[in-house]
């Protein structure tokens, strides 16, 4: 008998679509990289692998691969709930899913899982979620190629002297490149954020809580900027920032 077309593979689930009468395709996120498969009665109330098939769970999958069209699931196993237990968690795990499945070409997703298990984890253990949400962002618009350059003057290379930062020319703009005509300015506490999610690596995350209402307002200006570069609209926190 080949054995060669079975798979045991660990990853977190990060959609579901309903399929057929009964039927799920899952996607998860393993190390590898982005997973789907076909898994077939799995929205049957007497299904057995309903804990380990949920947004969020981290779970390892029997697969079985097939030349053409989707792996088709043998059987799953719950190892590790990161299903929020609050209003707040809820929201910015929610971004975190929505970048993954809208934002990052599948080819790039596995470069994010180790990040994305650590702040999934991390909000779990009680570590301020909007922080976590905006370094996880920050790293997956940098993935993308539109990271912002928060080292120097993105159009002369300064390295002091900051004004502000301009989602236009992507990063930060020095005094002597400002431009008031056409540039915006931002609070230093704004700035400083944005410093400190692109450049400090996300297991930083938890040493420090950025300030919530800067934070959001960093969010709110990121999702404006991914909006304008990808065309892509992140919904998740609408009903925190509309607030
Ligand atoms: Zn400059």
């Amino acid at each position: 008998m080949p054995t060669a077309d079975v798979k045991k593979i660990k990853g977190i689930v990060i959609r579901l679509v309903d399929y057929k009468e009964a039927d799920l395709i899952v996607t998860a996120l393993s190390e590898e990289g982005l997973l789907s498969f076909y898994a077939r009665g799995a929205r049957k109330l007497t299904s057995k692998n309903q804990a380990a098939l949920q947004s969020l769970v981290e779970s390892e999958f029997l697969l079985s691969l097939s030349s053409q069209g989707l792996a088709t699931l043998k059987e799953a196993t719950p190892l590790k709930s990161f299903l929020p237990n609050d209003f707040e968690s809820c929201i910015y795990s929610s971004l975190l899913l929505e970048i993954l499945t809208r934002l990052i070409a599948e080819e790039d997703a596995s470069g994010l899982y180790s990040s994305f298990r650590f702040v999934l984890e991390g909000i779990n253990d009680g570590k301020d979620p909007l922080t976590g949400a905006l370094m996880f962002f920050a790293e997956a618009l940098t993935l993308a190629g539109i990271g912002l350059e928060v080292d120097s003057c993105v159009l002369c290379g300064a390295k002091n002297k900051i004004r502000t930062v301009s989602f236009t020319e992507g990063g930060y703009i020095c005094e002597d490149c400002y431009d008031p005509e056409s540039m915006q300015t931002y609070p230093s506490m704004y700035l400083k954020i944005l410093r400190y999610i692109f450049k400090a690596p996300i297991e930083d995350y938890g040493r420090v809580a950025l300030d919530k209402d800067y934070g959001l307002r960093v969010l709110k200006g990121l999702l404006d900027y991914t909006e304008e570069m990808t065309g892509v609209k992140l919904r998740s926190c609408d009903a925190l920032l509309e607030a």
